[in-house]
């Protein structure tokens, strides 16, 4: 792997500031490094700033908040921990997110697509597969045990018609607000536009996802993923499901064993 100057010196500094363990990172050095020479001076002047991947107490309420699930770990079929509701801090969450949207003057829908089981995520990546064929269906829908819906942590957010909110840029005003103040309420845009290989996934204005206030206030500022929050692979599907990593291990696991296993 070939680095310039600028980003061999944004290279050095994340090193000191972490203390030399994110080399041992082998997923996304390129990512990060990016993420350096775009904020250097924020990088070196706050002493408050985590390196990462975050240390992660296991089976901590921390955890739960910050489990990964994508394309290289997903649910098992049978996982719905709040009777097919989202989680009671993602429900306010929700809730106080859709009442800014409206203050703000947005058609938002107060209905959202929460929790989505495993049965019926199969019927609706079935269909994409029969009607569009696999690759098209993984373009467009998870792989059940895949989608992040099962988790009770993401929702997608209405326009006041029922349709996905701001669907295919179709309110960038809309988008740009919740990138610029959804971590008021502890929740991130999951699937940015400028982090789809990180995530796995294309833009998706509507998808939001809770992880608490702090988590979210960073993520937001430093311009990472939760995969990079966390120090997880995203991406695509692996070749084979011998190689995914549940994500119920990965979140009472520590993230960073986890890396250099
Ligand atoms: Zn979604």
């Amino acid at each position: 792997m070939k680095f310039g100057k600028l980003v061999g010196a944004g290279l050095v500094v994340v090193a000191l500031a972490g203390g030399g363990y994110w080399l041992l990172h082998q997923d996304q050095p390129a990512e990060k490094t990016q993420t350096t020479t775009k904020q250097p001076a924020k990088q070196q002047s706050s002493s408050e700033k985590k390196a990462y991947p975050v240390t992660i107490k296991p089976g901590s309420e921390e955890a739960t908040l910050l489990m990964v699930v994508n394309k290289k770990h997903p649910l098992p079929a049978d996982y719905n921990p709040y009777n097919g509701g989202l989680s009671p801090r993602t429900e306010t969450a929700k809730n106080q997110l859709i009442a800014a949207m409206k203050q703000a003057g947005f058609d938002v829908g107060d209905t959202v697509s929460g929790y989505r089981g495993y049965d019926y995520q199969k019927t609706l990546y079935d269909g994409y597969v029969a009607s569009e064929g696999q690759a098209e269906a993984d373009a467009v829908s998870a792989r059940p045990g895949y989608s992040e819906h099962q988790s009770g942590l993401a929702f997608d957010l209405r326009n006041g018609s029922g349709g996905l909110f701001a669907e295919g840029g179709s309110d960038p005003a809309a988008a740009k607000w919740l990138r610029d103040n959804a971590y008021k309420y502890g929740l991130i845009v999951r699937y940015p536009a400028d982090l789809t290989s990180s995530t796995g996934y294309s833009h998706e204005e509507w998808h939001m996802r809770y992880v608490g206030m702090t988590a979210a206030k960073v993520i937001k500022e430093q311009n990472i993923s939760l995969e990079q929050y966390t120090g997880n692979a995203g991406g695509d599907y692996n070749k084979t499901k011998s190689e995914d990593i549940p994500a119920l291990e990965e979140y009472t696991a520590k993230y960073s064993d986890r890396l250099t296993k």
